[in-house]
């Protein structure tokens, strides 16, 4: 049996227990070891899912899953090129015969073994599965970063080496954002957050920012002139979510002739926007949309990512409540760059 976290789709969620199945011929079963939790998993909880499929509830959540492969089929091992006992890192896409789907979101916890979740000791990877082999040396909750990194690594396309980054909203994004860019050959790093993202501005030092503003008690346009002797950045990548004023705050900090990546979900429309700025200081805007889940593993195996920093805090199973307290910020005195459950 396989223990798994089944969210509602109304804010409530159970524990249940599931047997685990023999795989289907091109599948694998995983032993799940752990699973980052991200801005979607809340969305989830809540009963939004912002896939293409839809969503499905209930479901098990959870798809930044890193885990060891248990049983697998001939063909799958053929396909994918891993063996039992294999750590791999699972792309959330799956490609179905009716379609592309998202593990922990798109699949229904009564529909077939229900193991297509990350929150479960147990995930059946289904034919039109991709996992990626991961190093052994490090834990697995610390690898779970491979997902947000994987979006990362796309967002980073518009940087040349030497450039000025500034990257906006020092979330788990923010935080991947920061070891992409340095391995795009991005030469000075900034972070800009507020001042209630204190603790995750020192975390962004520690990752490899140069200097960090807190934007509520410092005038990030002066700032940012300051730093770069009047130059301003080459590329600014917004990471920040929930609020769509960073997007106004990019086009400021970046230079005349430069790049601005909008990637963090804002959830509402944006005031004040002044779309002059675009011809006039011929600004190219790029969407923050893509996925190489290779790209992310491939600089993880070769140790260009600082894991340990990017973690944040993991929970075990039976503590998911604390884990999701502290995603949602709501644990008083207390806050975390990233957290992720641990499954064995
Ligand atoms: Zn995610």
């Amino acid at each position: 049996m396989s223990r798994a976290i089944v969210f509602n789709g109304d804010e409530t969620w159970e524990m249940r227990e599931l047997p685990v199945p023999d795989p289907k011929p091109g599948g694998a079963i995983m032993r799940v070891e752990a699973t980052g939790l991200c801005h979607s998993d809340i969305d989830h909880f809540r009963g939004h899912v912002h896939t293409s499929y839809g969503g499905a509830f209930p479901s098990i959540a959870g798809h930044e899953i890193v885990g060891r492969i248990e049983k697998i089929t001939a063909e799958a091992r053929e396909e994918w090129g891993v063996e039992e006992g294999d750590r791999v890192a699972v792309r959330d896409i799956v490609i179905m015969p009716d379609g592309y789907r998202i593990y922990g979101h798109d699949f229904s916890v009564d529909e077939g073994s229900g193991l297509h979740g990350g929150f479960a000791e147990h995930l059946e990877l289904l034919p039109g599965s991709m996992v990626y082999r991961l190093r052994e040396d490090a834990p697995a909750d610390e690898l779970t970063v491979f997902e947000p990194l994987s979006c990362a690594v796309t967002w980073v396309e518009p940087i040349s080496p030497g450039d000025t980054v500034v990257i906006e909203g020092p979330g788990h994004m923010g935080m991947a954002t920061i070891v992409a860019a340095r391995a795009a050959g991005a030469s000075k790093i900034i972070v800009t957050g507020t001042t209630k993202d204190q603790f995750r501005l020192d975390c962004a030092r520690k990752i490899g920012a140069d200097d960090t503003i807190d934007v509520e008690t410092e005038d990030p346009v002066a700032r940012v002139a300051e730093i770069t002797g009047g130059a301003m950045a080459d590329v600014v990548l917004d990471a920040a979510a929930g609020n769509p004023i960073t997007v106004n705050l990019a086009m400021h900090l970046v230079r005349k002739g430069g790049h601005v990546v909008i990637a963090g979900m804002k959830d509402k429309p944006l005031d004040g926007f002044h779309s002059d700025w675009i011809p006039t200081r011929r600004i190219t805007i790029h969407p923050g949309a893509g996925l190489d889940t290779k790209g992310a593993v491939d600089l993880i195996n070769q140790g260009k990512v600082p894991t340990s920093a990017l973690l944040g805090e993991s929970f075990p199973l039976e503590q998911f409540e604390q884990a999701f307290s502290l995603l949602t910020r709501q644990t008083p005195g207390r806050d975390t760059v990233r957290v992720a459950l641990r499954l064995a």
